[in-house]
């Protein structure tokens, strides 16, 4: 490939930029995740104040935006200025090029800080664009909602299915269906008015919006929509005037034909609390349930996500899987990441030894313990400080804040009574932990660096036991 000499030079200042980058993040994130997750990170291009950097596949493009996109964003912020942009590029396993990836789910340049230029007049419609029907595996026990979602977004406005109220369990695929109508009303036309959002966050606009004496232009906000996609219902029982605003809203769009999409946790009849007026409209158009996946669906999910993460798996590691988490498809998706995680934080490949500790590690539901020694470890190799130092009675300045950082985050990172903690420092007593706790706590609120430092050593032990 031939490169210009623009090209090269952009390259080079990608490289030295970076080095800086992995410098800072190096300081920040344990050995381990480093090595794992950033050191087989390439840089490729720095123009304008953005950096774009290679990454092996989609997975580690979701996982590093997921846990780290604070370190790296710090980093690159530090080094090339408050104005810069990391952009993400995938490499293609086949012929080794580098490609801008198409799809827009899997170039998450991190957006959030981009400012929305072209974007003035537009709100925010919320809507994920990694939730599509083609990556919406079809079973079963989602046929109908899947079928219904689709005729939806196919006649919009034409079809009887108003309002389409999908019910189930958690992680069985209702946000991702509901989203999967928005996404394709717009990618047919642009100019249709989409929202989505979920009721609870419904309701905090709506307070707010009282508070701020703006309940009109709020009501008439969302009856000016042409979809409307209100998420997780249920969570409207009790908040009497929300519901009443949301009965006005939904009689106006329900009478001018514009679509309304619920979700919910329950049938709309078991909804008790909910007012009766609604449960009975939500009744008017389609009611459809979505069911745990049988184990056909299971592995066609677990195929589907795992090649999406750039992996193959064999057929008795699916099976396993499957066989081992049969209610929830969230729970599914979630071992796939954890058996990545494992395998590229011990350096190990991902066979069936593998797959059963962390099929066991989601199927009990346990969270990997973070131990107070652990806790105490940490913080003393932040400071430091000798470990042994912070059960003694040492009264010297730097041990005093380690131990009490060290207190405070047993407290907020354990389970364990204030007895226990006190225990573990020499047999202070309880009301020194509080002690601790409090003043640590009043500090962080006056100091922003020890804030920070407390923050980054929480992070680092959070990191090195996930
Ligand atoms: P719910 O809203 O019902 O709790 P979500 O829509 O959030 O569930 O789904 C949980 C996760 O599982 C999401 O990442 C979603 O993409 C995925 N998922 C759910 N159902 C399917 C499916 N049929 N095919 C592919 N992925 C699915
Ligand atoms: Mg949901």
């Amino acid at each position: 490939m031939n490169v210009t000499m623009a090209e090269a030079l952009t390259n080079n200042d990608a490289k030295l930029v970076w080095k800086d980058c992995l410098n800072i993040i190096k300081s920040k994130v344990p050995f381990l995740t480093y090595n794992t997750w950033f050191l087989p990170i390439k840089p490729v291009e720095l123009k304008n104040s953005v950096l774009k950097i290679q990454v092996p596949n989609n997975f580690f493009v979701e996982w590093i935006d997921e846990h780290y996109n604070s370190v790296i964003n710090h980093a690159i912020k530090e080094i090339i200025g408050s104005e810069a942009q990391l952009v993400y590029i995938i490499l293609e396993d086949k012929d080794d090029i580098v490609a801008e990836p198409e799809r827009k789910e899997e170039k998450p340049e991190i957006k959030k800080q981009e400012p929305a230029d072209n974007e003035e007049e537009k709100f925010a419609d919320n809507l994920n664009p990694r939730y599509f029907f083609e990556n919406f595996i079809k079973g079963e026990g989602n046929q109908l909602a899947r079928a219904a979602a689709v005729a939806v977004s196919e006649n919009l406005g034409q079809t009887s299915f108003n309002p389409l109220f999908i019910y189930g369990g958690v992680g069985l695929g209702k946000t991702h269906l509901m989203q999967a109508v928005g996404n394709k009303i717009l990618a047919k036309d642009r100019s249709k008015k989409v929202i989505y959002l979920s009721s609870d966050i419904f309701t905090v606009e709506f307070v707010e919006a009282i508070q701020n004496n703006t309940v009109n232009d709020f009501s008439n906000f969302y009856k000016s929509m042409d979809v409307l996609i209100i998420d997780d219902i249920q969570f409207l029982i009790g908040k009497e005037k929300t519901q009443d605003l949301f009965f006005h809203i939904f009689n106006t769009l329900h009478q001018s034909g514009k679509q309304i999409i619920l979700s919910s946790d329950k049938p709309p009849k078991d909804l008790k609390g909910l007012n009766e007026r609604l449960i009975s409209r939500f009744q008017w158009g389609l009611t459809t349930d979505i069911q745990p996946p049988d184990f056909e669906t299971r592995i066609a999910i677990l195929k589907n996500k795992s090649e999406s993460f750039g992996i193959q798996l064999s057929g008795d590691i699916l099976e396993y899987i499957a066989h081992n988490i049969t209610s929830n498809i969230r729970e599914l998706e979630g071992c796939l990441i954890k058996l990545l995680a494992n395998s590229s934080l011990s350096s190990k490949e991902i066979n069936l030894e593998l797959v059963k500790k962390t099929v066991k590690e989601i199927a009990t539901g346990r969270q990997i313990n973070i131990s107070i020694d652990f806790i105490t470890k940490s913080v003393c190799e932040y400071f430091s400080v000798q470990e042994n130092k912070v059960r003694e009675k040492n009264r010297k300045k730097e041990v005093v804040i380690a131990r009490q950082i060290a207190m405070y985050l047993s407290k907020v990172l354990t389970q364990s009574s204030l007895k226990t903690i006190g225990l573990h420092f020499g047999g202070r007593d309880h009301s020194t932990v509080i002690h601790a706790f409090n003043s640590v706590e009043a500090d962080m609120q006056r100091d922003e660096k020890l804030k920070d430092m407390v923050e980054s050593i929480k992070n680092k032990i959070e990191m090195s036991v996930s």
